[in-house]
């Protein structure tokens, strides 16, 4: 007889372990934030347009506890050691600055990048208007002291089981665990959305990856059995009842294990291309151009501007159809959408990877409804929308196909939709 494996220790022991390590205390309480899947919308949501993700059961846990200094420390399973920085010192690391090709930082932060992401939370929290207890000056140029709150120390450990770089958003797991916890504990009384800013901010310009909102809102407001429709240029969020499993069917992820990075080359390049788009047609941002202006839009732009254009408005249309095929018909009605998705990323945005297609065309081949790479692109997850007693034929198909192609084994696992991020403890 072959015993199970040990059970892997859940990420919130491991925090709690990791703090007491760290302190040689107890924290004073434990927050979670969950990884996100992306149903459909991607590259979306910094053109002002629609995003359809869900929380999914993998979290980031912050085991948190007060100073009696003004020094903020931390630390996480994933890294090195522990970095510590006065919080006022925060103040001059950050914002970092890329250079213009965006292919590096000519103002490096002296912390490892690991760090930025916390610490990155606890600048931009610093700096944003209180509405809890604490008095407050008024913000803008970003470089005042907060007072009143985010001035008293913490201590901060973290550990996670997100696929960290997998395209299912660990970072905005770990900026949600640190903005929920240091939101309770320094009173600043933020709402979850502003919460999902925080998040951002410290993403954009502590991190310097220009990333849009959609990853912060699906970790901090994720509900149980639900996807998020975002309106990512009005934030109005509304919850679509998923129902997958009613369904019969199941979400499997698929992830490639090919390591993407936010923060250089590719992505910004297609930002870039977004907005020479929108300001070739006038319009604040894509979400302002219909489908019916693409033939326009053609003529007035090279053909590589133009297929990133038509990527980004028919994606939005998509993300359009598919809450209202859910609504109408069902997950099982929305398999084509997520095809759709899919070429459009591979063809026109060009952010697929052979990793990703292969996986996409194996679950397609084993009998899933629809199929599409998630998150930003480069490598990553996808997703596959599948029977619910077909996991393990699609997942040994993906397997095998991998295999044939030479590439890495991917890690698969189903997901449902779940809760955003909390306090645990
Ligand atoms: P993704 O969000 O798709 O996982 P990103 O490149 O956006 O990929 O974010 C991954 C980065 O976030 C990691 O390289 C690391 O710097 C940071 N990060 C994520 N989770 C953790 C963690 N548990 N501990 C420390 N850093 C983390
Ligand atoms: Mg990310």
């Amino acid at each position: 007889m072959t015993l199970p494996p040990a059970p892997e220790p859940r990420p919130t022991d491991a925090a709690r372990a990791l703090f007491s390590e760290l302190t040689g205390r107890a924290p004073d309480g434990l927050w979670s934030a969950p990884g996100r899947v992306n149903l459909i919308g991607e590259h979306t949501d910094y053109n002002d347009g629609f995003v359809l993700p869900f929380a999914i059961p993998h979290r980031t846990v912050a085991a948190v506890g007060l100073r009696d200094d003004d020094r903020i420390r931390v630390t996480s399973t994933f890294a090195d050691g522990p970095v510590e920085v006065a919080l006022h010192e925060l103040d001059a690391l950050f914002p970092t600055r890329r250079d213009e090709q965006g292919t590096g930082s000519d103002h490096a932060p002296a912390v490892p990048e690991w760090a930025a992401y916390p610490l990155g939370v606890a600048w931009a929290l610093r700096q944003a208007p209180s509405t809890g207890s604490g008095t407050q000056e008024a913000t803008g140029s970003g470089t005042q002291e907060a007072t009143g709150s985010g001035t008293q120390g913490v201590d901060i450990a973290i550990a996670s089981d997100v696929p960290v770089g997998a395209g299912l958003s660990s970072s905005a797991a770990i900026e949600g665990a640190t903005a929920s916890a240091l939101n309770d504990l320094w009173g600043t009384g933020l709402d979850r959305t502003a919460l999902a800013r925080i998040g951002r901010r410290a993403e954009n310009e502590a991190v310097g990856a220009p990333t849009g909102i959609m990853d912060q809102m699906a970790s901090m407001r994720g509900e149980t059995d639900a996807a998020i429709f975002l309106d990512c240029r009005s934030l109005d969020a509304h919850l679509v009842p998923l129902g997958v499993a009613e369904a019969g069917l199941a979400i499997l992820v698929i992830d490639t294990r090919v390591k993407h990075a936010h923060s250089t080359g590719g992505y910004r390049e297609r930002r870039a291309s977004c907005e020479l788009g929108a300001a070739t047609l006038g319009v604040p941002s894509l979400r302002d151009v219909a489908v019916d202006d693409l033939p326009r839009a053609r003529e007035l732009m090279d053909d590589v501007t133009f297929r990133r254009v038509r990527h980004v408005v028919t994606e939005n249309q998509r993300v359009l159809d598919t809450v209202r095929t859910l609504r109408e018909q069902g997950a099982r009605g929305i398999g084509d959408l997520l095809v759709a998705s899919h070429l459009s990323m591979r063809d026109d945005f060009e952010i697929s990877v052979p990793e990703l297609d292969t996986a996409v065309e194996a679950a397609l081949a084993a009998g899933a409804l629809g199929a599409r790479m998630t998150g930003g692109g480069f490598g990553g997850a996808a997703i596959a929308l599948i029977e619910q007693d077909a996991v393990d034929t699609v997942s040994n198909a993906v397997g095998a196909a991998f295999a044939a192609s030479g590439f890495a084994a991917p890690a698969l696992f189903t997901v449902v939709p779940s809760a955003g991020a909390h306090r645990d403890a």
